[in-house]
């Protein structure tokens, strides 16, 4: 089968690749990939901006069915469409896997990066990760559960930051925004969505989704946000959040910059700050990200600009580096 691969330590040494048909072993089963989104983790791997271990097949957010399965897994499983957890291994025994933490472990290996992971068109994943798509979901869509249970670790993980009534800034109008946005929303927070002039088209979904809109230059009143959640990951963006959030407020960082920042830092000071991260996701962050899915609280299909197929994954790196659209999936069974 031929899968997208990070091939080597170069930037930009990406293409497809073939790679022989992975087997379940046992705990584990075999996806037959229906969706795989592009994401900006795949944007940074694809720079060189993060740690993978090349050659790899690329893909971690993954609608799928089950082909096969491994030892010990029920046989009911197979022909299922299921999503899954990006953690393919961790050591089990650190105070974070202990602590339900499993994205802060040391020995941490994910798909995507570390092992295969879902740009092709099988993967396999440990069957302990699965979580059932909802039946009325289309498969790119239910593949942005990943970005979801992101959302819900950084939101309501470590430390939990949004309440009824909140005003809440999301910078940067990407994927993870626009779920940041609505899962602040659901818990019922004030939400405005800012982005660059650029992020036209991600503004106006935005805008079309009931939350007020903002683009840099417009002129918010400074310190007039409870929280901001900084989903840009760049500088002016991080540094907007630190502007824009209140006295005593917090800043979460969600996106990443792939590089060192020049920010003013003093405001953290000045203003008493909170700043708070979410890396990854944890099990219980997917728990969270999957009761909100299966109630439709939030709406995956709208972030979905297009379906590719493998041989088409240039566009989809293209235009998402471009800021063209929101989320693009590649179907690896499509032509
Ligand atoms: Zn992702
Ligand atoms: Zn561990």
């Amino acid at each position: 089968m031929r899968g997208l691969t990070k091939r080597s330590g170069q930037a930009g040494d990406v293409g497809l690749v073939e790679w022989p048909m992975p087997t379940a072993r046992a705990g584990h089963v075999v996806l037959e990939v229906l969706g795989a989104g592009i994401c900006g983790t795949d944007l940074h791997i694809y720079k060189n901006e993060y740690k993978v271990t090349p050659p790899v097949v690329m893909g971690h957010e993954v609608c799928g069915r089950v082909a096969i399965v491994g030892d010990g897994v029920d046989p009911s499983l197979e022909g299922q469409r299921f999503v899954a957890e990006t953690f393919f291994s961790t050591c089990g025994v650190c105070r974070h896997c202990r602590n339900g933490r499993p994205n802060l472990c040391l020995e941490r290996k994910s798909i995507g990066s570390h092992v295969n992971g879902a740009m092709a068109p099988f993967v396999e994943v440990p069957a302990i990760n699965l979580h059932r798509a909802p039946d009325n979901m289309s498969d790119a869509a239910a593949s942005l559960a990943e970005p979801v249970a992101c959302v819900t670790n950084s939101m309501f993980g470590a430390h939990s930051y949004v309440e009824p009534g909140q005003k809440v800034l999301v910078v940067g109008p990407g994927a993870i925004g626009l779920i940041a946005a609505q899962v602040a929303r659901t818990h019922g927070a004030d939400v405005t969505v800012r982005g660059a002039p650029s992020d036209n088209s991600r503004l106006e979904l935005a805008a079309g989704m009931g939350f007020e809109t903002s683009v840099v230059g417009d002129n918010l009143t400074d310190s007039s946000f409870d929280v901001v959640v900084e989903c840009s990951g760049n500088a002016h963006g991080y540094a907007d959040s630190l502007r824009f959030v209140a006295r005593a407020g917090h800043v979460a960082q969600m996106g990443l910059s792939g590089k060192p920042s020049e920010l003013p830092t003093d405001l953290i000071c000045y203003k008493e700050l909170t700043i708070t991260s979410g890396f990854a996701s944890t099990p219980c962050s997917w728990e969270r990200a999957m009761r909100l899915i299966n109630s439709n609280a939030i709406d995956l299909e709208a972030l979905v600009t297009d379906r590719l197929s493998l041989d088409q994954w240039e566009t989809g790196f293209e235009r998402s580096f471009a800021g063209d659209g929101v989320k693009f999936v590649i179907d690896p069974q499509g032509a």
